[in-house]
This record gives structure tokens, C-alpha cells and sequence, in this order.
């Protein structure tokens, strides 16, 4: 992430965007997701840059806390794992498609996660090694069928974890226990030496789904996937972001692109360095919420690419170079907007700085 200037006397000023991380509710999401998973232990989902808040701050948290195992969807999120974990303790969700994964995965020592019989005997047949193995107990997304697991690969295999995935943890239905049920089956025909099954949602279904380990991604970062949750998982993200223009509007004036907001009095506005290019997307329009000293800012007319003007009324003594904080609690915000909790932290662009 750090861009190098070509004159190494300079260096930049500071960002205007920033995403400020919770370290010790993240720290103790992982607590309270581990105590819900009993006899389990609790793993960490942290692909896609642990969900937009940046893996190389989060990871370290979270092994701090006790975390020992680590979930990335691709092969190129492993390098900002590997400064601080072990390779063994990394699974690749999307599995060794290419020989070079394989030839990564083996030289590295980081675990793919066999996704098919074909995956199997590449593997195998490069020389194996121990691996973790996907069984699609209902979602029909990624993973080994219930059919297949007779096949005789799966038995020449030094297989660590053996994984199926939820679809619907977050939702009372019967598709979850049709799918604990296929995974006990999953558990009497594969042999591995530890099985996962839940994700943050399904470690609220209990006990039964618990297995040796769980996986939970949202709830760390302070996603509330089902009700069980609230009250224990804290917010972890907080985008901040600085006010660089004041200006006073008359009644009549016209706020944004297109005049979606008409002044019907004298307003003191502000105009703050965050839009749609940082994942503040044009639902928060006439929507959004910032606060500055306790008072909450609205959003008036359109979010722009870069730019977002706000109702600066209630506050003014906040002058231009002040911070705001964006009103980002997950729940809540994904209730405004229609954005998913997962959308709301993944989208969060490139230009937060992840101090
Ligand atoms: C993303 C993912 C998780 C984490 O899911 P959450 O709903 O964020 O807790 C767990 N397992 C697998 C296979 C995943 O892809």
C-alpha cells in the first residue's frame, strides 16, 4: 500500500480519509465468539483484508487474542498473513486451481482447501502433503459433492480440516439441519483430523454445529449476522474523515450534483473528503449521518465520487482540517441503506488510511 516517492526526502502529508480500528473490540469479538463455541475453537475468516479493515492490522490482534487459524479466500492475501503467522495456520478457501498454486501451497507450507476431486489428485499427484477439504453440504457453491465422497482420493489424503459452509445460519430454517445432517455424514466418511462447520451466524445455532472449529468473519468485525449477537459483538470500524471546505448557504440555494437538496434557510455547510470511490455509496444521498463533538451532521443532496456535503448547524465551532465520524454501526447503517453488513465493510476503498 505505501507508494514510494521518487525524491525520498518527501513524504506524503497525512490522508484525509481514515478508518479507525477498535483493536480492543475486535480483540474481544474474538473472545466472546470463541466462549460461544464451546468445546470448538475459534478460527478467523480474514479474507478480503479481514473484511476491508486491513488484515495486516487485524491479524496480529486476533493472534494476540488466541487466534490460531486463518482463512483467505485467494492466494494473494497470503502475503499479508505470512509476516505474522505461521504458513501451516493459513487456508485458502478457493483452492490450488493452477499448478502454480500447488507449487505455492507446497513450497510455503499454506494449506489449500481442496475444493474437488480434480483439486484431489492434483494435489496427490504433485506430491500431497497435508491439505484441509471442502464438502458441499447444501449451498452448491464450492466443495466436494456428498456424492463424491467415496472416492478413493479422499482416502490417500493427509487431510488437517474437513469444512462445509452454512447458507442460511443467518435465518431460522430447515436448510440448516438438512445440513448438519449431511456434515455428520461428511464427519463419518472423510477423515481428517479436525471439522468445521460454522460460520459467525451459525455459531448461534449451538452446540451441534460447533465441531472442532469455527470460522467466523462478520461478527469480528462487528457485523450483527443474527439477534443472539447484539448486546455481546462491539463495533470495530470507524470511518473518520476530514472537513475541507465551509461555505454558508442562503435559502434557495441549490446543494450537489443534480440539486437533489434545496437550502430552505440559512445553512452553514460542510464538504468532507469521502464519496463513492471509498465504498460511501450513493444510498447514504439525503440519508448519511456524521457526528462531530457528540452532534450528528446530516448528509445534504448527493454523495459525489470524492466529496460529501453535510448540515454543519449544529456544530460551529467545527472548522475546515476537523475530523468527522461517518455513523457506521453495521446493523443500523445496512437497515438505511439496503447495503449487506458484509458490503458496508468490504466496499471501503483504498484511500482510508489503515493506521
Ligand atoms: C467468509 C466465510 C466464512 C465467514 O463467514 P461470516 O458469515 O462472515 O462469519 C466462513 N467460512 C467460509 C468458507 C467463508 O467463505
Amino acid at each position: 500500500m505505501e507508494t514510494k516517492l521518487p525524491d525520498t526526502c518527501l513524504s506524503l502529508p497525512p490522508a484525509s480519509l481514515r478508518l479507525r480500528l477498535d483493536a480492543g473490540a475486535l480483540a474481544d469479538n474474538w473472545r466472546t465468539l470463541d466462549q460461544m463455541s464451546g468445546a470448538a475453537r475459534a478460527g478467523a475468516a480474514v479474507k478480503a483484508d479481514a473484511y476491508g479493515l486491513g488484515a495486516s492490522r487485524v491479524v496480529p490482534v486476533l493472534a494476540a487474542a488466541g487466534c490460531r487459524d486463518w482463512f483467505v479466500a485467494h492466494w494473494s492475501e497470503v502475503p499479508s498473513l505470512l509476516a505474522h503467522v505461521p504458513a501451516q495456520s493459513i487456508a485458502v478457501l478457493h483452492g490450488p486451481i493452477t499448478d502454480e498454486d500447488v507449487l505455492f501451497a507446497q513450497r510455503s507450507g499454506v494449506r489449500p482447501v481442496l475444493n474437488s476431486i480434480a483439486q484431489a489428485a492434483r494435489w496427490q499427484a504433485a506430491g500431497g502433503g497435508t491439505c484441509h477439504v471442502m464438502v458441499d453440504t447444501g449451498i452448491n457453491r464450492l466443495g466436494i459433492a456428498m456424492r463424491e465422497l467415496g472416492h478413493p482420493v479422499l482416502a490417500e489424503l493427509d487431510i488437517d480440516l474437513v469444512l462445509s459452509h452454512l447458507a442460511s445460519a443467518d435465518e431460522d430454517t430447515d436448510q440448516n439441519a438438512a445440513q448438519l445432517a449431511r456434515f455428520r455424514q461428511v464427519r463419518a466418511g472423510v477423515k481428517g483430523r479436525r471439522y468445521s462447520l460454522a460460520n459467525s451466524a451459525g455459531i448461534a445455532l449451538g452446540a451441534d454445529y460447533h465441531a472442532d472449529l469455527t470460522r467466523p468473519g462478520i461478527a469480528l468485525y462487528g457485523g450483527i449476522p443474527r439477534r443472539d449477537f447484539a448486546g455481546t459483538i462491539r463495533q470495530t470500524a470507524y470511518p473518520e474523515v476530514a472537513l475541507i471546505q465551509t461555505r454558508d448557504l442562503s435559502a434557495g440555494d441549490l446543494v450537489g450534483y443534480n440539486a437533489t437538496f434545496i437550502a430552505d434557510r440559512p445553512i452553514r455547510a460542510g464538504t468532507v473528503s469521502i464519496g463513492y470511490a471509498d465504498g460511501y455509496l450513493r444510498c447514504w444521498s439525503s440519508i448519511g449521518k456524521f457526528s462531530f463533538n457528540g452532534k450528528t451532521l446530516p448528509v445534504i443532496g448527493r454523495v459525489s465520487m470524492d466529496l460529501v456535503i453535510l448540515d454543519l448547524s449544529a456544530v460551529p465551532e467545527c472548522a475546515e482540517g476537523d475530523w468527522l465520524s461517518a455513523e457506521y454501526d453495521l446493523p443500523t447503517a445496512s437497515a438505511a441503506t439496503g447495503l449487506s453488513q458484509y458490503e458496508m465493510l468490504t466496499l471501503l476503498g483504498r484511500r482510508f488510511a489503515r493506521l
